[in-house]
């Protein structure tokens, strides 16, 4: 072919500074838009031999080898795919490739907001300037008596074309590697964006370092066929989780997990998994790839992948991702909603055949899995409206109910709940003993979830079991006259003895003998207090909305009686108040944690105690 020099016919000048900007934190995406072209390149060639169009040399095995050589400060991606003629070369790179990117820009000049889809998503060919102060392309076409070409560029409007000494069909794109970005020549740092973006292309890539041909790998560094293509149904436990362990260098086994293989509407393949959670009250933190036709696009795009999913983790991928497109434009598009949906109803179905039937893992999962089912409720309602019927909470009394089966045993449509198990033992142990119910809720999200569910559910209320005495609690038929002739002396005698004018005092006859007094603290009041301490930072919620705590004191029980009765004998009423601040502050401690100073009383009173027993 003749020898050509040539002006690419537009304006690509301002280009360049402007990709380098932009493209600054993402550098290696030069490999993935080469590596791509060339895996097209092969799809091309093949479809071609499909149809006729083409043949296949003998033995054809598609193939793409990334070449580096140091040294000489090139790498070199060469595929054997379709390859071009000089014609094709002047029409798809000096054309296409050039104002693909000009346009590209042109779109995105002024929209700072969508840098990171452009991230995401590259400029094809053009890209290899990113990185290069020169590009070669050597290429030989499949057609018959095609001539190779060699094609060179310095990334600015010049271009230069000639014969090339190529003889295999495919193309060669060989990087001459700026000053600037020269640890892309560094094999190990190569291999790590490889495995990055192809972990799982189609098609064999090989690696090699040219100055140490000794080493020549003969293993493709990827997995050319990921066990999401695989039909659901040939797939074991097993093959499950060794993709997990892989994919996600997480050790543990997930819990379970969701294969998805979808043709219609649209083309959509992957798995989702179930973490688990690796210490208690972890916040699930997940991580979405997405591939595009087994190329990896990035973690978590929130563009495309509904938010409450990010909780867990999976390979998603999805080929009919209008991928050159700004971010907007996916979201109007509906594509988001679509899979949304889709992978909604996927999951809302894997939970709902699990409850039914294998209900005994689906209890042992939800400590796992609870926080994820709770924050997909409150943020997608379909989610919830699938699953709602099998909420779980567990019981005080270590078994799993859903809220219906809760209220079977609670007519007044009360939920008592504990949401920490520890300071809330003595009312924990109140409730047992009245052969009551109660539910736990001690992760992060449940505080949120409590309001949700009342929201959802008018007619109930969460209460936790330090809010209120119950009924049920109570031994009315003895104790209601007695309680009321023991109020007013006992009150005075709290008074003295803790000083608190504001604290509520209530006598009640309580069926539970043992316990002298608890601390009730309405639910609103320490709802208000609990938010307060969350948003007013720095602000000391307690002391700007005192809580409106009651004392309950139980006539039933005998320390509670002999208080009353020593206050009035003679010279023993010092004995009774002392022993109602010490029944005030038990009481406390079994609500919550005693103020520094009052602990420092706390301790002294009960050596005090061990000094008159001993
Ligand atoms: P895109 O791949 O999005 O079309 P590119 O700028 O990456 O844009 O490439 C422009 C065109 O150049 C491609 O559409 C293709 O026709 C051609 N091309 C690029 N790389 C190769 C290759 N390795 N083999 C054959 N053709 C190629």
């Amino acid at each position: 072919m003749i020898n050509e020099k040539g002006n690419i016919s537009i304006q690509t000048e301002n280009i360049f500074p402007i990709i380098k900007k932009w493209l600054y934190s993402e550098k290696d995406i030069f490999m993935r838009e080469l590596v791509s072209n060339a895996a097209d390149a092969i799809s091309k060639l093949r479809k071609l031999a499909d149809i006729g169009e083409a043949e296949l040399p003998e033995g054809y095995k598609p193939r793409i080898d990334v070449a580096v050589n140091k040294k000489e400060g090139t790498i070199a991606i060469t595929d054997n795919g379709i390859g071009m003629t000089d014609e094709e070369v002047k029409k798809y790179i000096n054309q296409i490739a050039f104002s693909g990117a000009k346009d590209f820009i042109e779109k995105y000049k002024d929209k700072t907001d969508d840098q990171q889809i452009i991230g995401h998503f590259g400029l094809g060919f053009y890209s290899s300037f990113m990185v290069s102060s020169r590009v070669r392309i050597d290429t030989l076409s499949y057609q018959k008596g095609a001539a190779a070409v060699q094609w060179e560029s310095s990334g600015d409007t010049e271009y230069s074309m000639a014969g090339s000494d190529k003889k295999d069909i495919g193309t060669t794109v060989t990087l001459f590697i700026a000053d600037d970005c020269k640890e892309f020549l560094d094999v190990w740092k190569l291999r790590e964006i490889l495995k990055k973006y192809f972990a799982f292309l189609q098609y064999e890539i090989y690696l090699t370092d040219e100055n140490d041909k000794d080493k020549k790998e003969d293993k493709p560094i990827n997995n050319t066929s990921p066990l999401w293509l695989k039909n659901p149904k040939d797939c074991t436990d097993e093959e499950y989780r060794k993709f997990y362990h892989e994919v996600f260098q997480d050790f543990n086994d997930p819990l379970f997990w969701i294969h998805i293989n979808m043709d219609y509407p649209f083309n959509m393949k992957g798995i989702i998994y179930f973490p688990k959670l690796r210490f208690e009250f972890e916040t699930m933190e997940g991580k979405i790839k997405l591939f595009y036709n087994q190329v990896f696009v990035a973690d978590n795009i929130k563009e495309v992948i509904p938010e409450f999913m990010l909780m867990l983790k999976g390979c998603l991928d999805c080929p009919d991702l209008p991928l050159n497109v700004s971010r907007s434009f996916l979201q109007n598009e509906g594509y988001v909603e679509k899979i949304s949906n889709h992978i909604t109803k996927k999951i809302a179905d894997k939970l709902q055949l699990l409850y039914k039937k294998d209900k005994e893992n689906y209890e042992k999962y939800w400590d796992d899995i609870n926080p994820f089912v709770k924050y997909g409720c409150m943020k997608e309602p379909k989610f919830f409206e699938k699953i709602k019927n099998i909420i779980i909470f567990k019981t005080i009394n270590g078994k799993y109910v859903t809220l219906d089966e809760y209220l079977e045993n609670s007519p007044d449509k009360k939920v008592y709940y504990v949401n920490d198990e520890k300071q809330q033992a003595q009312y924990i142990r109140m409730f047992k003993e009245n052969s009551m119910d109660a539910v736990i809720l001690n992760t992060l999200i449940d505080t949120h979830f409590i309001s949700f569910m009342e929201m959802q559910n008018k007619d109930i209320r969460f209460l936790r079991v330090d809010a209120d005495i119950v009924d049920s609690m109570k031994d009315k038929a003895n104790t209601e006259e007695e309680s009321k002739n023991l109020q007013e002396k006992l009150e005075k005698i709290i008074k003295e003895a803790t000083g608190a004018d504001k604290l509520k005092v209530r006598v009640e006859g309580l069926k539970n003998e043992s316990t002298p007094a608890v601390i009730l603290l309405s639910e609103e009041s320490r709802r208000f207090r609990d938010m307060s301490r969350t948003f007013g930072s720095g602000i000391n919620a307690a002391e700007l909305f005192p809580a409106e705590e009651t004392l309950i004191l139980n006539s039933n029980n005998k320390i509670i009686r002999r208080i009353a009765e020593l206050y009035d004998e003679e010279n023993r009423k010092e004995d009774a108040v002392f022993a109602a601040s010490h029944v005030y502050d038990l009481a406390l401690l079994n609500h919550r944690q005693l103020e520094p100073e009052a602990m420092a009383r706390f301790i002294e009173r009960s050596n005090q105690l061990l000094t008159r027993l001993l």
